[in-house]
């Protein structure tokens, strides 16, 4: 059907300020959906639907799309997946940071970071085609893309993990990886910070990022130091990306640790000299704390460590470090060692920083959430609310046009997401209904459980997914797979 026909299309969201995610100006219009797809765009009161919406001048946009996520495991077992829902978004991406769901091999204990998405029992796909038919079976309410992760392969093949894989066990890495890729991966993550993976030299990750590349994925580096080596290791990130021929992102951009805040000056000059021969993106989340595991070793006395969880002692969730560590009558090192196995937010970064790593044009929005923390970082609910409300609107950041890129376009371009994070006809109809001047956060490190206030309505695939803040019980998501993604309507 074109805009002339004089056929129903099955729904019209009439009256909107249309934000295209391409970052260009706003204009008016009537959207049309039909089977899934943006059918037309037309002029106000041009395009009949069976169903319409009024959007009253409030902003569409793309569905946001999550480039950072842990939600391996959540899109399973909480398909409804409200906290990421209820922020606009229609996709995330899962299995960065090294730290895959699949392909796992059967009757091995996750170590940590594996145990931020599950514990031995979750780990049940030794192929990731499984893990995505059982996404499917699922029937989340948004859409996925999985990464594979070096972690997790490592933890498959690698007989010792504190030492480099030999040469045979890379090659069983990378069919594990290639067999991944053809199942519909849209890349390959790393953590080398993380000790599953810190004995990785660079040529194990090159060999497997090249895989990556070689099916059109990506290479998405948590890098191995984000404190005074921080230099070094994104040059050592960027090199594996550009050895293989595979574009690097550059996940959760910071200077962490006292000392290295303000470098963000240095670290994005030094990106932006690399983009000069190959390309590189990188995400980022809009507060200054970041969360993992709690490890003794990433305790300094000198930045405030909020525990998020706790296995051994669950009720010290949601209290600080230090505080735990006085009642208990202990250094912060041997009260994290109490708590193990424990997760903990961390205020490592400036608010500087932050700022300047937000507003770099190569910067998409990932919330990094992890959603099984018992008292989780507030990024989890409120990281695109965030950005739109505090950052675009009340501090003029960027304009809106350009944070709602940031969430769109971009990220569906750096990840090949071609039916994705645009509004045009014969993309999939991913959409957010919200009004630019209430949209706020309103998770905090203290009540971190909170949905977003202002997003209106939120479709997937064109069927409503949230009304008002209310989920409608609509579950339209499905896992993406790469091949199929490659080209847009
Ligand atoms: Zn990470």
């Amino acid at each position: 059907m074109s805009a002339n026909d004089a056929a129903l299309y099955d729904l019209v969201i009439a009256n909107a300020r249309v934000f295209d995610g391409g970052g260009g100006p706003e204009y008016r219009a009537d959207i049309a959906i039909h089977g899934g797809r943006i059918a037309a765009i037309g002029a106000p009161g041009g395009l009949r639907g069976r169903s319409r919406e009024d959007a009253r001048g409030l902003a569409l946009a793309p569905g946001f799309i999550d480039v950072h996520t842990h939600d391996d495991r959540a899109v399973l077992d909480d398909p409804g997946v409200f906290n990421k829902l209820s922020q606009g978004v229609t996709t995330v991406i899962a299995g960065n940071c090294g730290i895959s769901l699949a392909p796992w091999r059967a009757g091995r204990e996750p170590p940590a970071p594996l145990s931020l998405i599950g514990a031995q029992a979750d780990f049940r796909f030794q192929d990731f085609a499984e893990y995505l038919d059982a996404v499917d079976a699922a029937k989340p309410a948004v859409n996925v893309a999985a990464l594979v992760g070096h972690s997790t392969l490592r933890i498959a093949e690698v007989a010792d993990l504190d030492r480099p894989a030999d040469s045979a066990e890379i090659e069983r890495m990378r069919e594990r990886l290639r067999s991944a890729m053809q199942a519909g991966a849209f890349g390959f993550s790393s953590g080398l910070f993380y000790r599953p993976s810190r004995a990785a030299p660079n040529s194990e990750v090159i060999a497997l990022a090249s895989e990556s590349g070689a099916h059109g994925g990506v290479y998405a580096s948590h890098i191995r130091d984000e404190y005074d080596g921080v230099l070094d290791a994104l040059d050592e990130a960027i090199d594996a990306g550009e050895a293989a021929g595979t574009p690097v992102i550059l996940s959760h951009h910071k200077c962490a640790g006292p000392a290295n805040w303000g470098r963000s000056v240095e670290t994005l000059a030094r990106i932006d000299q690399r983009r000069r021969r190959h390309w590189v993106g990188l995400d980022a989340y809009p507060y200054t704390a970041g969360s993992t595991v709690l490890d003794p070793d990433y305790v300094d006395e000198a930045i405030r460590i909020l525990v998020s969880w706790s296995t051994s002692h669950p009720e010290q969730a949601g209290r600080d470090l230090a505080q735990i560590a006085a009642d208990w009558n202990l250094d912060q090192k041997s009260a994290a060692r109490r708590l193990h196995p424990a997760g903990a937010v961390y205020f490592q970064m400036r608010e500087d920083d932050v700022r300047r790593v937000l507003a770099h044009d190569r910067t998409m929005i990932g919330s990094d959430g992890l959603p099984h923390d018992a008292h989780p970082h507030p990024r989890l609910w409120g990281a695109f609310p965030r950005v739109l409300g505090h950052y675009c609107r009340d501090e003029g950041l960027f304009h809106l046009a350009e944070a709602i890129r940031r969430m769109t376009s971009l990220s569906a371009d750096s990840f090949g997401l071609k039916r994705r994070g645009r509004i045009a006809v014969g993309l999939a109809a991913d959409l957010v209904l919200f009004d630019p001047a209430t949209v706020a956060d309103r998770a905090s490190f203290a009540e971190p459980k909170q949905a977003a206030a202002g997003i209106h309505a939120v479709w997937v695939a064109g069927v409503c997914a949230l009304r008002d803040g209310r989920a409608t019980g609509e579950r339209r998501g499905r896992a993406l797979r790469r091949e199929e993604e490659r080209h847009g309507g």
